[in-house]
This record gives structure tokens, sequence and C-alpha cells, in this order.
């Protein structure tokens, strides 16, 4: 069954890479008759205004959501319970009512409470972004063949779930529906973990005595600087990401470290073929991720690497 994509009025609250990926990849398939959007920040808004994406830009939640179709939460996690509650009297019946938080069951329980029953509650999560964040790092191919994860609420009206997945597809995103909470098991150990690591790795890096900070910059290549770019993600998002996912994040820690302790063991007692098969198990599923197209064959990420001069002989 083929579901028209398009809202007549799109409000998006929050226009940072998130949002403004949105408002981008929207305004070029022609999903939206308008988009409306605001920001916390008067700087953000006259940014935006600047920016010339979208149709209109506002001072406040409420007047952003009037007579809007559909209403997407592009802002961090803790801040979508009380801009529910901002917004809830101002929406119009019908409408549907979505996020792109990075944890899916804080926010639920965080943002269903406020939500009048005559709206349609569709949590969503773009499994897409980038180091960057504010108006200017939006793009919008960044949801090609990328996933959105929805997870409405039992009882969540299938019409409306499948309007937004159809708006999510013409943005070019693969769509899955799953439970809150199986989202954010899965995106723990998928990505919250990995963040935790490269925090930790570079924290670590950078409080080391015997090496020197200009040394660690100096030979980043060996593997560190792929940390680095993780490890330069959004501070907001990423704090509000480990507060509300606190038990997900906790069992998978708990995992990570007896895995790293076998690891450790191995090293101690010399164990080759330990290390051997635990890191050809590991270049398969690298090799399954390029497989499947969730990243590039390119040796290094696709960094260009110089040429040498061919001497003549
Ligand atoms: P961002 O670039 O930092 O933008 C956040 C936006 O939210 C800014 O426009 C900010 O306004 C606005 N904002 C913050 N609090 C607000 C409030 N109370 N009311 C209205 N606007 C508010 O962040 P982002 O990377 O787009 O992330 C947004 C959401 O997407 C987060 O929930 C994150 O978990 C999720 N997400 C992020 C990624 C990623 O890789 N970055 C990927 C998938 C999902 P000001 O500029 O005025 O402060």
């Amino acid at each position: 069954m083929s579901v028209n994509p398009h809202f007549q009025r799109v409000a998006l609250i929050g226009f940072g890479l998130i949002g403004g990926s949105i408002a981008r990849a929207a305004k070029l398939q022609g999903l939206a008759g308008e988009i409306v959007t605001t920001a916390r920040s008067e700087k953000t808004r006259a940014r935006v205004l600047e920016l010339g994406i979208v149709d209109k830009v506002v001072a406040t939640n409420a007047e952003a959501v009037e007579d809007a179709d559909l209403v997407i939460l592009c802002i961090p996690v803790g801040a979508c319970g009380p801009v529910a509650q901002e917004i809830a009297a101002h929406l119009k019946p019908g409408a549907i009512i979505s996020d792109v938080g990075s944890v899916k069951g804080a926010v639920v329980k965080d943002m269903a409470p406020h939500l009048p029953k005559n709206v349609h509650f569709v949590p969503a999560h773009p499994v897409a972004g980038t180091e960057h964040s504010g108006p200017d790092s939006g793009f919008a191919e960044l949801f090609i063949n990328r996933w959105c994860i929805l997870t409405p609420p039992e009882g969540t009206d299938a019409g409306a779930t499948a309007h937004l997945r159809a708006f999510w597809a013409a943005m070019g995103a693969k769509v899955e529906v799953m439970t809150p909470d199986h989202h954010d098991l899965v995106l723990a150990i998928t990505s919250h973990l990995p963040h935790l690591i490269a925090y930790t790795i570079v924290g670590t890096a950078d409080e080391l005595q015997q090496v020197t900070e200009s040394e660690v910059i100096k030979f980043s290549a060996g593997g560190f600087r792929d940390f680095t770019r993780i490890a330069a993600s959004d501070p907001t998002m990423w704090r509000d990401v480990f507060l509300a996912n606190k038990d997900a994040v906790l069992e998978m820690l708990g995992t990570f470290t007896e895995d790293l302790a076998k690891l450790t063991r191995a090293i101690r007692r010399g164990d080759g073929e330990a290390l051997f098969d635990h890191f050809t198990r590991t270049r398969a599923i690298r090799r399954g991720i390029v497989e499947i197209g969730q990243d590039s064959a390119a040796p290094d990420f696709g960094r260009q690497h110089g040429q040498l001069d061919k001497k003549q002989s």
C-alpha cells in the first residue's frame, strides 16, 4: 500500500543537525505545503531565517505547532517532556506528533502523559548523524540509505504510523518499527557504548603524562583520530542520551567489561590464538556492514591520500 508522504503544514521544533536536515530534505522532495520552525535561542532563529530554507520562523514552541499536521521535536532528549507539556494545548486535532531522539523509552515516558488523546504520537529515531551541530550543519542527503526507527506506543493508529513512515522513506530512509525498549537495547551497543568508549579513550590520551599532547595529535592516524570524530559529538545531546538510557547502557557496559577482561587475559598470557580468532570475527562484522551498504568499501573511510611524483629513470 503506498501512502502519500505529504503534509500540509510541518512544524520543526529545534533546527540543528537533524531538524535542519529534515527541513532541507522535505523541501527538496516537496513533502510539506509549509514548514514552520522555531529554536530556543534568538541567535539560531535569526540564522534559520537567514538560511531561507523554511517558510516561517516563529519565536515560541506553542506558535510553531498551531495548525501543524506533523510536529517533530528535533531537540535534546531531556527537553522533550517539558516541550510536550508546553505545546499540548496548542496541537491540532488529528496531528502526528513525533521526535528524533536517540533514546526512545525515556522520551515516550516523558512526552506521552502530556499529549491529548486526539493526536497521534509516533516517536522516531533517524539513525544518521555527524559530529556537527547547529543550524548550518544539516544537509538534505543525511538520511539516504540510513535507518529510521519508529516506536509507536501500543494502540497507535496504523494510518498515522504509515503516514510518518512514508515521510521518512521519501527523505531516503529505510524505516523499521520496534518497541522503545528494544530500540534502546540495540542502540546501547551500536551507538551509545561506542560513543562512551570514544569519550573515554580520547580523555585517557589527553591525561597521559608520558605522551605529550602534540604527539597524540601528530600520530593520531594510527587509529586514535577515528575515535576523536565520535568524541567530538555534541556534549548536551550525549549527556542526555546516557542519562536517559542508563539501564541498557549499564547492561551493555557489563558485557563489554567482561569481554575486555578476556582480551586482557589473552594479551597477558601471550595467547595469540585467542587474539587472532577474536580479530578475525570482528573483521567479518566490518565486511558485513559494507556488504549491506551501511558504509563504503573505500579503505581508511575514503580519506584522500597524498600522491608521490613519478621519478624519471
Ligand atoms: P543540535 O544540532 O544541537 O540542535 C538542537 C536544536 O534544539 C537547536 O536548534 C536548539 O536551539 C534546539 N533546542 C534545544 N532545546 C530546545 C527547547 N527547549 N525548545 C526549542 N528548541 C530547543 O542537535 P541535533 O544533533 O540536531 O540533535 C537533536 C536531536 O536529534 C537529539 O535528541 C538527538 O538525540 C537526536 N539525534 C541526533 C543525531 C546526531 O548525530 N546528532 C542523530 C540522530 C538523532 P538553539 O540552537 O537555540 O540552542
